[in-house]
């Protein structure tokens, strides 16, 4: 090759000048590398750099990703457009390039070998002034091609190329091969960067969530309207990214959110059933990353959220249940004290009033007593058959009257029940419906109080519907339980009164109406049968009772448990 050959000092004088201008574009691209900018930005804007430092036509940097090659070229023909293009290089699984046709496919073949060694991978490719078979259809001429290394690693490939033959000097070449150890170091620092950078976002995220999860006094919607508001500070464009999480159909969002563009969910999965779901949003777009608009690790990340926020609300319900196991227990509890009270007044009103219907009896019997005298005793007879019947219901509600077990069938007593309340059906304008099982076994029970049952039950349903409804009575066997269901379209009850309805004397009826013992005593007869009762009920909407009763119901028991 030849070379003029300019006078010494002048020579050595723009040398060190030369030396200086690398000195900063070394300074530059480190600080550049520094921010822990994407890939794709950071390829670009290098290229960009180096492009203009050097005044060659076009420039291709190869940057090695988490084991993959992604190659940027940025060109600037003359007449013609600035170009850049960036893509992922397809690779087979040995990790060789397959060379694509539409492609440089002499150059690329020459870059391949470099990455993968068989050509010798230390060293710099220079060519001076290329034929059309090697740098392809173009009109590149010149060519520099360096390794890009780090302990003793390729890590990517700087590409030089210009128009004009000839283009590299000697001692530039030496000066772009100290430059480029250093960018090769740049570029595993970026790497580390990027890396750590995404890694404190995601522990931060996480940390915000686990911290979320933690505080007892937040409501399930709190916690999962907390988590979608942390999310989005996790992804490479907090300001544009939005989050939002179904669940069970409750949607939880921050503010903007929209569905559309580029866009990642996660679902949220539960006892192998899908719930829900979490999802993150760009609202602009965003240069494409390595397999799309979000990064590898924000994908694992929303994967790794879905599952935490899975685990969080099985923690909440577990919480739940105990609280509601508990209030239940509670509730049991205060409901056999006030049984026991009750037992034992009722108990110590018995003779008494015993005795007041007796000699109230006798008195009765004489004969000439004033028709006034007459009249007040049938008053007093009266009063204590009614505060009989009231201690009757304590002793049953607190499951101390003697009873007798034997097999009775359901069915038969809810449709007596029913004929009973027919003509008063009618009259209300309320609707009947039945439908009672045709298998249904028979109860271990006593007739008399399941009969109560029905009857209170209905009373209370057809009292709820003063301006008419629907009455529907079920009757069912499914795994091993007898249920009887009475459902009604009336006034339904609130929190407040649904806690009290089965203790004694709780009634909102006016006085005359209701005593306030008929649940008791449902519940009374149905605990020492074995069986359980559930209500479910809503304001205006109506009320629905559910009873179950045990297949094989506890041992024979002639006489109650008092
Ligand atoms: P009473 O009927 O004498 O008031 P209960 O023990 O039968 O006593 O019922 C207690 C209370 O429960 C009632 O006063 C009423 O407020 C409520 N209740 C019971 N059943 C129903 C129903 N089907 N619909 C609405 N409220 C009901
Ligand atoms: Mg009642």
């Amino acid at each position: 090759m030849e070379q003029k050959r300019p006078k010494q000092n002048n020579r050595s004088a723009s040398r060190s000048k030369r030396v200086d201008d690398f000195q900063a574009l070394t300074y530059q691209i480190l600080q550049y590398s520094n921010q822990g900018i994407p890939r794709t930005l950071y390829q670009k804007e290098i290229s960009r750099m180096i492009m203009n430092f050097s005044g060659v036509e076009g420039v291709e940097l190869w940057l090695k990703d988490h084991g993959k090659y992604f190659r940027a070229e940025l060109k600037r023909l003359p007449g013609k457009k600035i170009f850049f293009k960036i893509k992922p290089r397809l690779q087979n699984e040995k990790g060789e390039v397959f060379p694509r046709l539409d492609e440089e496919t002499g150059l690329l073949s020459l870059s391949n070998q470099m990455i993968h060694g068989s050509m010798d991978s230390l060293q710099t490719h220079h060519i001076k002034n290329g034929s059309k078979g090697l740098l392809g259809t173009n009109e590149y001429k010149s060519l520099l091609m360096i390794p890009l290394r780090v302990a003793r690693q390729n890590n990517g490939l700087l590409l030089l190329k210009s128009v004009r033959p000839n283009f590299f000097k000697k001692d530039v070449i030496r000066l772009y091969e100290d430059f480029s150890r250093t960018l090769g170091i740049a570029l595993a620092h970026r790497r580390v960067q990027v890396d750590l950078r995404e890694r404190i976002k995601e522990l931060t995220c996480l940390y915000g969530i686990a911290r979320l999860a933690t505080q007892s006094n937040l409501s399930m919607g709190e916690i999962l309207q907390g988590i979608v508001e942390v999310l989005p500070q996790a992804w490479l464009y907090t300001e544009i990214a939005r989050a939002r999480i179904i669940f069970d159909g409750a949607s939880f969002s921050t503010p903007g959110f929209q569905e559309g563009g580029y866009w990642q969910k996660a679902d949220i999965v539960m006892g192998g059933n899908c719930r829900g779901s979490v999802e993150v949003v760009y609202l602009e777009d965003k240069p494409e990353l390595d397999e799309g608009p979000f990064l590898q690790e924000e994908r694992a990340l929303l994967d790794t959220v879905a599952k935490e926020i899975a685990n969080i609300i099985i923690g909440k319900q577990a919480e739940q249940d105990k609280l509601t196991l508990e209030e239940q227990l509670r509730h049991a509890d205060r409901l056999a004290t006030i049984g026991q009270l009750a037992a034992g007044v009722a108990h110590e009103l018995n003779e008494p009033l015993g005795s007041i219907l007796g000699f109230s009896q006798l008195v009765k019997k004489w004969t000439g007593l004033p028709q006034q005298v007459n009249q007040d005793i049938e008053k007093i007879l009266n009063a204590s058959l009614y505060a009989r019947e009231i201690v009757k219901k304590l002793l049953i509600f607190a499951r101390q009257m003697p009873y007798r077990k034997i097999k009775v069938n359901l069915n038969q007593l809810v449709e007596e029940g029913l004929h009973f309340f027919e003509s008063r059906c009618a009259k209300e304008g309320i609707e009947l419906v039945c439908s009672l099982s045709a298998d249904l076994p028979e109860i271990d029970a006593d007739p008399s109080q399941l009969n109560q049952i029905v009857i209170n039950l209905m009373v209370n349903a057809l009292q709820a519907m003063p301006r008419g409804g629907r009455l529907k009575v079920q009757t069912f066997f499914r795994n091993n339980q007898i249920s009887l269901i009475i459902e009604d379209t009336g006034i339904g009850m609130g929190e407040e009164v649904l806690k009290k309805i089965f203790t004694p004397f709780f009634t909102t009826k006016e006085v005359g109406k209701g005593t306030g013992l008929g649940l008791p005593v449902v519940h009374g007869i149905i605990t020492s049968h074995g069986g359980s009762i559930h209500v479910e009920s809503k304001v205006g909407q109506g009320t629905r009772f559910e009873i179950q009763f045990p297949m094989t119901g506890p041992s024979v028991n002639e006489s109650g448990s008092g």
